[in-house]
């Protein structure tokens, strides 16, 4: 029996991957490059449509477990991710179209995966991973809505920030340098004065937004917060976000800055760079104008402004199981954002535990049932069951996953631990010889 995966994105390829890699046949349906939301640029599935970042790679942040959880059930997105990594500290970056190229390549040369290349209007016969994203086509929307019933989508806005040109920016106000000086100095840093923060901060303030129909600062998601709206939070709100100076010395004058913005490599020839945290829905002639204020940027030249977009997702909790199987319909999962995890990584990894656990149901075999102590699993309880009142995207955390029985000392020594006894799990099922 085949599965058909709507969506080539960071979830659909991941679930398709899955599949495959189990014997089963899959239909990948991606409407690429026919027709694009609004937030898709490239032809190649997999396209991570702001940051470059899959954020953490350390086993002391639950971002870092999730990935490693993944690693270890053969992620293909992960394998992906690892061999196209650019320098960022702690954590993991990567060249979006060397990535996206190596996914889009890995999945079409796999015999069991072929593409069907269209707009998917209807909800197709048998068994199907729905991963169409926070962005999923419109008629598709209303094919989704015909199948679940009426008012079962929420949403929130998502900003993504600009990119510029290394060559503009001006290296002689800027600096490389990591916080603390720990690992490799792979940001650039771009050191404001006091004045220059102020200034900054009030030209934010007022500068003209793009209309976006709908959107009004209360909906933004917190941790992708526009800039401008942070701006507006409060005086030092900033400092204490993406512009935080501390551990940040300055090698011309020996101190931290009052502000700094820090710029991250973009793609591994290092000719483009994004602006941490500068999620945006400035007009384009404003984000030119403001930004243009950083010293460093001041001749900047933009390679990709930021935008903002509506981001829907489905009332998983009462939706759907821990398999992120339509309770009503469990021929149907869904898979990414829709589901409402919130993050490139979580997207993968929900991709990553649907199309695993689809597998094992055709094959007749008993489900995994990754356990709340694992990143995997603690996601997908979450979001099918953990939320209380208007449920809310859900990026993994500490928090989600089971305490220890114990006590451990220090936060740090308490997420390793945590870490650990998930990872043993995850070993367990391979060695068992369960994830075949
Ligand atoms: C503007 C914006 C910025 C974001 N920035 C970040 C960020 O910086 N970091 C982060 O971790 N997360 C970010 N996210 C959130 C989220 O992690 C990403 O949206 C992520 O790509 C979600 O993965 P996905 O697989 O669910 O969907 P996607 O990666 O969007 O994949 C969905 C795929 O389905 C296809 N598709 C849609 N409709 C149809 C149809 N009807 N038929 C066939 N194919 C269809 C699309 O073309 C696309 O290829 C952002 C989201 C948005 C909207």
């Amino acid at each position: 029996m085949s599965v058909t995966v709507v969506g080539a994105g960071l979830a659909g390829c991941e679930a398709a991957w899955q599949l495959a890699a189990r014997g089963i046949p899959v239909r990948l349906v991606e409407m690429k490059p026919a027709k694009k939301t609004p937030a898709h640029v490239s032809d190649d599935f997999c396209e991570l449509v702001c940051s470059n970042s899959l954020r953490s790679d350390e086993l002391t942040n639950a971002v870092g477990l999730l990935k490693e959880e993944m690693r270890r059930l053969d992620s293909l997105v992960m394998s992906c991710a690892d061999e196209t990594r650019v320098p960022a500290g702690g954590a993991l970056a990567v060249d979006r179209a060397a990535f996206a190229g190596r996914v889009t390549q890995r999945l079409l040369a796999h015999p069991l995966v072929s593409l069907v290349s269209r707009e998917q209007l209807e909800i197709p016969e048998g068994r199907v991973i729905i991963a169409t994203g926070p962005l999923t086509s419109d008629g598709f929307t209303a094919a989704i809505g015909g199948l679940l019933g009426s008012e079962k989508f929420l949403s929130f806005y998502d900003a993504a920030a600009p990119i510029v040109a290394f060559e503009s920016i001006d290296m002689d106000s800027a600096y490389f340098a990591s916080r603390y000086g720990k690992g490799s100095a792979d940001y650039v840093n771009c050191p404001m004065t006091k004045e220059e923060y102020l200034a900054f901060r009030q030209a934010l303030c007022t500068a003209e937004e793009a209309h976006v129909h709908g959107f009004e600062d209360a909906g933004v998601f917190e941790g992708c917060m526009p800039i401008e709206v942070m701006a507006r939070r409060g005086e030092d709100t900033m400092r204490f976000g993406p512009l935080k100076p501390v551990g940040l010395v300055d090698p011309k004058t020996g101190r931290a800055p009052y502000a700094v913005v820090q710029l991250r490599k973009d793609n591994a020839a290092g000719t483009l760079y994004n602006i941490v945290g500068f999620q945006t829905h400035l007009k384009f002639p404003e984000q030119k104008r403001v930004f243009s204020m950083i010293p460093a940027l001041k001749n900047a030249e933009f390679a990709r402004y930021g935008v903002m977009h509506r981001n829907t997702y489905l009332d998983a909790p009462r939706l759907l199981d821990r398999y992120y199987r339509l309770r009503t319909a469990p021929r149907v999962s869904f898979a990414g954002q829709m589901t409402g995890v919130e993050g490139y990584v979580e997207s993968a990894a929900s991709g990553l535990l649907a199309g695993l656990e689809t597998a094992r149901e055709l094959q007749g075999l008993p489900a995994a049932d990754f356990p709340a102590e694992t990143a995997l699993g603690a996601l997908a309880l979450y979001v099918s069951g953990g939320s209380v009142g208007e449920f809310q995207p859900m990026n993994i955390n500490f928090g989600i996953i089971s305490p220890l029985p114990y006590k451990v000392k220090g936060k740090r020594n308490k997420n390793q631990e945590i870490s650990k006894r998930a990872l043993d799990i995850i070993d367990g099922y391979r060695v068992g010889g369960d994830m075949q």
